[in-house]
């Protein structure tokens, strides 16, 4: 599971919900982002988890390294990892993640 997120900010509906992730606080952005072969993100931005994987590096807050904090939106955003990009916004985890936010 993982994270998408934010610039250009998406903008869904989902049932009668709409999900925007303009009123988010970049809650998928906490998950664990696995990174593959070719995703190409700046050094240090990466760790290995406890059972080997390349992963995005998320400091003492939470959030993954490459969040800007003051704006809550992707700093790599062109360079963003592939489920990053592939995370769909107003579905499965990122309702349950918005939930778990109360939005
Ligand atoms: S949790 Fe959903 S609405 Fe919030 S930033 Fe992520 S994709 Fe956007
Ligand atoms: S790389 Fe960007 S989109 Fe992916 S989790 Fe980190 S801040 Fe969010």
């Amino acid at each position: 599971m993982s994270p998408a997120h934010t610039t250009p900010v998406a903008t869904v509906t989902s049932g009668n919900a709409k999900i925007t992730c303009a009123s988010c606080k970049a809650c998928c952005c906490r998950l664990e982002v696995i990174l593959m072969g070719d995703d190409a993100v700046p050094a240090g931005y990466s760790e290995t988890d406890r059972w080997g994987g390349e992963v995005m590096k998320r400091l003492d807050d939470g959030w993954c390294i490459a969040l800007d904090r003051r704006t809550l939106l992707c700093s790599i955003y062109a360079s963003r990892p592939g489920v990053c990009r592939d995370y769909p916004a107003g579905e499965g985890d990122c309702l349950v993640e918005r939930a778990k936010a109360s939005l």
